[in-house]
């Protein structure tokens, strides 16, 4: 069996698999962790997922996700908060200790205010997330997203944010898709330290043909992912590493061909640990 300590796995990236077939490879490969999208939670109550995590010796690592904070109308934003909410109870069900947060931006808004609606959207929503004891993870997006996916793009406005918000209840999700080309990288980490408690991977290709769609598998692309991780390690992150990736290349392969790649794929391009532990 291939060495996959701390190795966690977004539903996302095994899109063609439901929970239950979804928990059963993880726990056939030795996957102790999963990033848990919503949408897996369909069709069957929170308990009843929490029993197939717990059944199959996995984790919640993350709820995926919430955010999506900026709106044109005050009804808009209120739907937001009210759906932030759940996305934070739905953790807390699932033992999940946080929910990603994709921050939003609506393209009729000027940055400036889809800003200043992120900012006090999250504040909004610390109270819930105190009384929960669930983190909301701010995960920043590459800025080829700020129109109208997130208008937080470098983990320099997370920290900024963060600053504002606390960091009790509030931290980084650290993706090397969205991070990797910024100058500021290893300075940003270090000054956001600890608050980093998510830390993401796949690859960039070269040509990216697809905004959305067209991540690639670590080690397919340009991306230092050890050299990121050692970064994020460094300034004191210890938890499990999520693979997610969305890729219609690769989710129209064959998924237990798919499955055995994305565990070889993080032995050889993550893993930098003592491979005996
Ligand atoms: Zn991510």
């Amino acid at each position: 069996m291939i060495a996959v300590h701390r190795l966690a796995i977004h539903t996302i990236t095994t899109k063609q698999w439901d929970l239950p077939t979804a928990v059963r490879k993880y726990c056939a490969a030795g996957v102790t962790g999963v990033g848990v999208w919503r949408q897996w939670l369909e069709g069957r109550t929170l308990a009843e997922s929490k029993s197939l995590l717990d059944d199959h010796g996995l984790a919640a690592v993350s709820l995926v996700r919430g955010g999506f904070f900026p709106g044109i109308s005050e009804s808009e934003r209120q739907a937001a908060l009210d759906d932030n909410r759940r996305a934070l109870d739905e953790a807390a069900a699932i033992g999940a200790p946080q929910v990603v947060l994709v921050c939003g931006a609506k393209p009729e808004l000027s940055l400036a205010t889809n800003r200043r609606q992120i900012a006090d959207g999250i504040a909004a929503c610390i109270d819930h997330a105190a009384a929960l004891g669930v983190k909301l993870a701010i995960e920043p997006l590459h800025p080829m997203y700020a129109d109208c996916r997130s208008a937080i793009n470098t983990l320099g406005q997370c920290n900024d944010l963060i600053d504002q918000l606390g960091d009790a209840h509030v931290g980084i999700a650290a993706d090397v898709y969205h991070i990797w080309w910024d100058p500021q990288l290893e300075a940003e980490i270090r000054r956001a330290g600890k608050r980093i408690i998510g830390f993401h991977v796949c690859d960039w290709l070269t040509p990216t043909t697809d905004f959305l769609n067209d991540r690639g598998l670590m080690g397919e692309g340009c991306i230092d992912i050890k050299g990121i991780r050692a970064m994020v390690e460094g300034a004191g992150f210890n938890g499990p590493i999520e693979v997610e990736i969305f890729s219609n290349r690769h989710w129209s392969r064959d998924p237990d061909e798919f499955f055995q790649d994305i565990l070889t794929a993080y032995q050889e391009h993550v893993e930098i640990m003592d491979r005996r532990s």
